[in-house]
C-alpha cells in the first residue's frame, strides 16, 4: 500500500466544454513518485498539474530509457467511474521495465496511484457516449549523467486528460499502409515494450502513410518483411473464411490488453481463434478467393478500429466491400458495453471506483 499525500490545487480550471479531442487539455492534478536506488520508490503524491523541472543532462532525454502506458476511466451508464483491466497495465508496466531496466513497481501500487488520481480528479470524467478520461502513466530515467547506463533515479508520472469519442460520426472503415521498407521492431529489441523509442522508429513510416491518404501502418516482420506485425498503436485482427486470425505474440509486437479481451470474447462466442504467423501472400490469397471476410486492429484509443482497406505495394484490397464487418461491430459493441456497463461483464474485467 501506497501512502500518497494529497495537495489539492487552490486554483481549479474550468471544464472543457464542446469537442474534447485527444491528447490536449489536462486536468487539474497528477500522480508523482520518486525512485532512488537504495531506498526504492518512496514520495507517492498527488500534487496539482503543472510543468516540471529537470536539468539538460538528465538521462531521459539522452538516451531514451523511458516507459508508458494508456487506459481509460469511463463513466458508467449509472454516473460511476469505470477502469477496464487496470491490473494488466499493471503488469505490461513491468514487463516493459524489466526490458528496459528500470525499477519494478508492485501491481497493487500502480492500480491504486491510477485509482487515487482519477478520483482526486473524478469531476473531469467526461459523460458523453464514447467520451472517456484518458490516463497516461509514465516512467523516465532522472539521472543528470552522459555515461549510458541504467539511470539511479526515476519519476513515475500519471497524467489525466478528458477525451472525445474516437469516432465522432459512429465507427467509421479506416484504410491501412502495409509498409514494405521501414520497420518497426525485431525480435529481441524492444517491440513487446510500451516505450518512446519504437514510436520515434515508427514516425517516417507514419508521415509516408498519412501523405498517401492512409491512415495507419501495418508493420510486417523485421527479418523477412513478410509476416503481419501490427498497426501503429492497435494490433490487427483478420477473419479469414469463418475464422479469427491475429498474428501471435513473438517478441517484437507489443500485447495489447484489448487484444487479450477480443480473443476472449471471441472464443467465448464459439468462434474459432488462431494466434499464429500471417504472411502478406495468405492475406492476398485469401482476398483473391474471396475468403477475407473481415479486418479490425484493436487498442484502447479506437477499441475497434474496421479496416476498410489494405494497401500492399500496388495492390488496394478493398475488405467487405470497404464496410464495418458484422464481428467487428459486434466486438466494439460488447467491449465498449462492458466498459460504461450496459453489458454485463462475465469476466470481471471492470473495476468500478
Ligand atoms: C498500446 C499499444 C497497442 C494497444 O494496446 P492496448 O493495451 O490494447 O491499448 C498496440 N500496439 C502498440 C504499439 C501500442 O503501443
Amino acid at each position: 500500500m501506497l501512502n500518497i499525500k494529497i495537495e489539492k490545487t487552490t486554483a481549479p480550471k474550468a471544464k472543457p466544454e464542446g469537442k474534447l479531442g485527444f491528447g490536449k487539455i489536462f486536468t487539474d492534478h497528477m500522480f508523482i513518485m520518486n525512485y532512488t536506488e537504495g531506498q526504492g520508490w518512496h514520495d507517492a503524491r498527488i500534487v496539482p498539474y503543472g510543468d516540471l523541472s529537470f536539468s539538460p543532462a538528465c538521462m531521459v532525454f539522452h538516451y531514451g530509457q523511458e516507459m508508458f502506458e494508456g487506459l481509460k476511466a469511463y463513466r458508467g451508464t449509472d454516473g460511476t467511474p469505470r477502469l477496464f483491466r487496470p491490473d494488466m497495465n499493471a503488469k505490461r508496466t513491468n514487463d516493459t521495465n524489466k526490458r528496459l531496466c528500470i525499477p519494478e513497481l508492485p501491481v497493487e501500487d500502480f492500480v491504486q496511484a491510477v485509482s487515487a488520481v482519477v478520483d482526486v480528479d473524478r469531476d473531469w470524467i467526461p459523460s458523453d457516449p464514447g467520451t472517456s478520461l484518458y490516463i497516461r502513466p509514465f516512467i523516465i530515467a532522472t539521472d543528470a549523467f552522459l555515461g549510458v547506463a541504467p539511470s539511479k533515479t526515476y519519476l513515475f508520472i500519471i497524467i489525466l486528460s478528458p477525451s472525445g469519442a474516437y469516432y465522432e460520426s459512429g465507427l467509421a472503415p479506416v484504410g491501412i499502409w502495409i509498409e514494405d521498407d521501414y520497420v518497426r521492431a525485431v525480435r529481441g529489441g524492444m517491440g513487446f515494450a510500451k516505450t518512446g523509442g519504437n514510436y520515434a522508429a515508427s514516425l517516417a513510416a507514419q508521415v509516408k502513410a498519412h501523405d498517401d491518404g492512409y491512415s495507419q501502418v501495418l508493420w510486417l516482420d523485421g527479418v523477412e518483411r513478410k509476416y503481419i506485425e501490427e498497426v501503429g498503436a492497435m494490433n490487427i485482427f483478420f477473419k479469414i473464411d469463418g475464422k479469427i486470425v491475429t498474428p501471435m505474440l513473438n517478441g517484437s509486437i507489443l500485447p495489447g490488453i484489448t487484444r487479450n479481451s477480443v480473443i476472449e470474447l471471441c472464443k467465448s462466442w464459439g468462434l474459432d481463434v488462431e494466434e499464429r504467423k500471417i504472411s502478406v501472400d495468405e492475406l492476398l490469397e485469401a482476398q483473391a478467393t474471396g475468403k477475407l471476410e473481415e479486418c479490425f486492429g484493436t487498442g484502447t484509443a479506437a477499441v475497434i478500429s474496421p479496416v476498410g482497406k489494405l494497401r500492399y505495394k500496388d495492390d488496394v484490397m478493398t475488405i467487405n466491400g470497404g464496410n464495418i464487418g458484422e464481428i467487428s461491430q459486434k466486438l466494439y459493441d460488447t467491449v465498449t458495453g462492458i466498459q460504461c456497463g450496459s453489458v454485463e461483464d462475465k469476466f470481471g474485467w471492470v473495476v468500478t471506483l
